[in-house]
């Protein structure tokens, strides 16, 4: 007779730390588990400095409308935040 073990297919089905549905450098909300409350605050395109040298990464600071977490970070040179428009 067959004994079906669901921990077993389920530990072999899902390895730890192997599932990636996302770029961690993207910003998150790791409290509500959502980027959709997100309210963005600063962001700072990526930059060269005035004296030359390696570009600096772009970085944003943002808060979470819903449980008030406040994160910043560096994120991809190709990521802006959503709607964001430049104040001329
Ligand atoms: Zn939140």
């Amino acid at each position: 007779m067959a004994i079906f073990n669901p921990y077993e297919s389920e530990r072999t089905r899902v390895p730890a730390g192997d599932v990636r549905e996302r770029d961690p450098g993207l910003p998150w909300c790791s409290e509500c588990d959502t980027d959709e409350f997100l309210m963005y605050e600063d962001f700072v395109p990526a930059r060269r400095p005035a004296g030359g040298g390696h570009l600096v990464a772009a970085s944003v600071n943002y808060s979470c409308s819903v449980c008030g977490r406040f994160n910043g970070h560096e994120v991809p040179d190709s990521w802006n935040p959503p709607n964001w428009f430049w104040y001329s």
